[in-house]
């Protein structure tokens, strides 16, 4: 194994990879890909990700929040569209053109500049309005529509806008779903409007992965789901309502196991403490497995005394708090116990197994963050 000498590393499956695009492809329907890598592609590893859907041809887009995000995967081989999600500084917009990679605009000055730059170089590209229908976050308001359309008819390069799109804020977290379909009202009164304007877009697109999953008249012409790629569901609501819909629940694999290797074992007598501020103490004679993973891995601190790892498919506690880079975990009951012995902190081991579910749950956070938060510094291995 290529892991050998390594302490702490992360495996990606390609087999569910590929299960969960076969599922996306049949909720999608008609619909084209749009699937997200941002965030290092949910901690999975940007670069690792966009290779292996290289050869997923039903992935029309890559969605990414930043420009060197977009320069990372096309630089990384990735050939077909990227388009950036996130705010775009001033001085990198020229090299969109350069790259191909398309803006999402919410702001008139970036409109403006892209106008002049397209111009200037005598070249088209693709821009997506993103339109405020609620979630008041990025976005362009109905009474701002008209001077977009003003800047779009200045610039012949420019065109028209090629995506319309907007994001909800309220599907993964509930099961009522009044506050997506007045969204989806704003947004389709503005997608009006801007027909009326002749500045009718070539694709729209609403849909994270909930949306996905739960409604269809969301989906339109593109839709960009990410965390239902990486094989886990937005939230308890979304799988509750998947399955009160009648839907099944082996639609999505998580792909990512993340392991470690015991450094050192040693044996602590009753009554001793362990780690930092002496949170934990022993009531008899103890078995600690060090483990050279701590938060700056991305395990949180949050988790210290309230989580378990698995070694050989059996539970062992963590004792103690979370260190920057180190932990500890009892495993007083498990037999056979070796130094250099694998761990497993989130995924399967034997019959049992650890989720990023479980992880954010007891620190009081969401699967997203379990899974991005991880190092980048980490090793990811295809296997
Ligand atoms: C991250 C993101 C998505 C994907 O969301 P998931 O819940 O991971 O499916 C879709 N659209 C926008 C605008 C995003 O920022």
């Amino acid at each position: 194994m290529a892991n050998r000498n390594l302490l702490s590393w992360i495996e990606i499956s390609k087999k569910a990879l590929s299960h969960n695009i076969k599922s996306l492809a049949v909720l999608s329907g008609k619909s084209k890909l749009a699937v997200s890598v941002k965030a290092n592609a949910y901690g999975h590893g940007l670069l690792e990700i966009s290779g292996l859907l290289i050869n997923h041809h039903e992935i029309e887009y890559l969605t990414v929040h930043s420009f060197e995000e977009a320069q990372a995967a096309r630089l990384g081989g990735w050939p077909r569209k990227i388009m950036i999600l996130g705010p775009v500084q001033a001085n990198m917009l020229e090299a969109l053109f350069d790259y191909d990679i398309e803006p999402v605009i919410f702001e008139k000055t970036t409109l403006r500049n892209l106008g002049s730059i397209s111009k200037r170089l005598k070249k088209n590209i693709r821009t997506h309005l993103k339109l405020e229908t609620g979630t008041n976050r990025q976005g362009i308001t109905e009474n701002e529509l008209e001077d977009f359309v003003k800047i779009y008819k200045r610039y012949a390069y420019l065109k028209k806008p090629y995506g319309a799109s907007t994001h909800f804020a309220n599907i993964e977290d509930t099961t009522n779903h009044e506050y997506a379909e007045f969204q989806l009202k704003n947004f389709n009164r503005m997608i009006k409007k801007l027909a009326s304007l002749q500045m009718k877009p070539t694709v729209r697109h609403t849909a994270s992965s909930a949306a996905l999953i739960l409604f269809k008249k969301t989906h339109f012409d593109l839709v960009r789901p990410g965390i239902a790629m990486y094989g886990h569901w937005p939230s308890k609501e979304t799988i509750a309502t998947h399955l009160m819909q009648g839907g099944k629940n082996n639609l999505f694999k998580p792909l990512l196991s993340w392991k470690t290797r015991i450094t050192q074992l040693k044996s602590v007598a009753a009554d001793e403490f362990v780690g930092y501020g002496c949170t934990y103490r022993t009531t008899k004679k103890t078995r600690l497995a060090v483990l050279p993973v701590g938060y700056y891995d991305g395990y949180s601190r949050a988790l210290s005394n309230h989580s378990y790892v698995l070694v050989g498919g059996k539970r062992a506690p963590l004792r103690g708090r979370v260190c920057m880079n180190l932990m500890m975990a009892d495993v007083s009951e498990i037999k056979g116990v070796k130094l250099g012995d694998e761990v497993t902190l989130i995924g399967r081991s034997g019959r049992d197994s650890v989720s990023a579910e479980q992880l954010a749950g007891w620190s009081n956070s969401i699967n997203y963050e379990i899974l991005s938060r991880l190092g980048s510094h980490i090793p990811r291995i295809i296997v």
